[in-house]
């Protein structure tokens, strides 16, 4: 059963319009925090997400605490941490950040036009995740919608969760990449706002289930591809 949480009030995690997304429809930190879990994006306690508002004076980002589940969070799972460094500012008794804090921070450091990361753990992009062969890497692009919201995706070798090894690995492909796979561990998505990274973490599962399960898939073709880039670039 979904533990009760505070809707509306002050709180900066909570208010509708702190978090707009770029198009018609916002969404807040837990809304979509249910909406992941729902969706099947991530399974129980799997996955994390952060939240970063750039400031002057005082840049902070929100990221899920270390053990929450997506399905039942509540405002009392999500920490409030300073930018860059991720000192933590409030925390509900003695919640910790996500462990994979670091990855979140290190990615919005060279990704500072984006705002907001998921890790997912969906399960047909983390089945291709384990079969890294890179051979699937090229045929992600089945449907208009990889190369038009997506972009091509990155892959980063096994480092274990948490570590420094792996923040810095998946940054560094996160420079140019948005979807970055982590070999037998999951994926992680760079986006604008919430309704960004579900929308890109969406086609991907959606890709890699066609991949996983369709006979005789065919690709878009390479022209195919490059016109959806063009719109893409003039997006
Ligand atoms: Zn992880």
């Amino acid at each position: 059963m979904r533990r009760k949480h505070q809707v509306g009030g002050s709180s900066p995690f909570l208010g509708s319009d702190t978090y707009k997304g770029s198009g018609m429809l916002e969404m807040t930190f837990l809304d979509a925090a249910h909406y992941i879990a729902e969706k099947g994006l991530v399974c129980a306690s799997s996955g994390n997400m952060s939240h970063c508002r750039y400031e002057s004076h005082g840049s902070k980002i929100w990221v899920t605490a270390t053990g929450a589940w997506f399905s039942h969070l509540c405002v009392d799972d999500i920490v409030e941490c300073s930018f860059p460094d991720g000192e933590v500012l409030r925390a509900h008794s003695d919640n910790k950040p996500s462990s994979e804090l670091k990855m979140h921070l290190e990615i919005l450091r060279i990704r500072n036009k984006m705002n907001t990361v998921l890790h997912f753990q969906s399960p047909y992009a983390t089945t291709l995740a384990a079969s890294f062969t890179g051979s699937w890497l090229g045929r992600l692009s089945v449907i208009p919608e990889i190369p038009y919201y997506v972009g091509s995706i990155g892959c980063v070798d096994y480092s274990t969760p948490g570590s420094d090894e792996l923040a810095e690995s998946v940054a560094e492909a996160a420079a140019a990449y948005d979807v970055v796979f982590m070999k037998n561990h999951g994926q992680i998505v760079v986006g604008t706002s919430f309704m960004d990274v579900i929308q890109k973490a969406s086609f991907v599962e959606l890709a890699s289930m066609i991949l996983v399960h369709g006979q005789g898939i065919q690709t878009l073709t390479d022209q195919n591809v490059a016109d959806l880039v063009k719109y893409r670039n003039k997006k």
